[in-house]
């Protein structure tokens, strides 16, 4: 169950990031108050929701995890997720 709540999360969040939030950092209490304001917690609790970017964030995929980056939208340097492709010179 947690399986398919992180499978959506993941998909939901990649698009977000690759589209409303292009180029921008988010970390995940900003992600989770997003998600929970697309999607309400109808399909997934909020809890449920917390645990799989949890999940999103120890294992990003295609997205980047910074350990330590200014989010773009509450402004706390934590970490964060991005979609903006990683630039040569440029390590985690
Ligand atoms: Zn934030």
């Amino acid at each position: 169950m947690s399986d398919s709540a992180e499978d959506f999360i993941r998909r939901e969040v990649g698009k977000l990031l690759r589209v409303d939030y292009r180029g921008k950092f988010m970390c995940a209490p900003c992600l989770v108050k997003q998600t929970v304001e697309t999607w309400g917690t109808a399909v997934y609790t909020r809890g449920q929701i917390e645990r799989a970017l949890d999940g999103v964030f120890r294992s990003p995929g295609a997205l980047r995890r910074l350990h330590a980056f200014v989010c773009d939208r509450c402004g706390k340097t934590t970490p964060c997720l991005t979609a903006t492709p990683a630039r040569s010179g440029l390590s985690a």
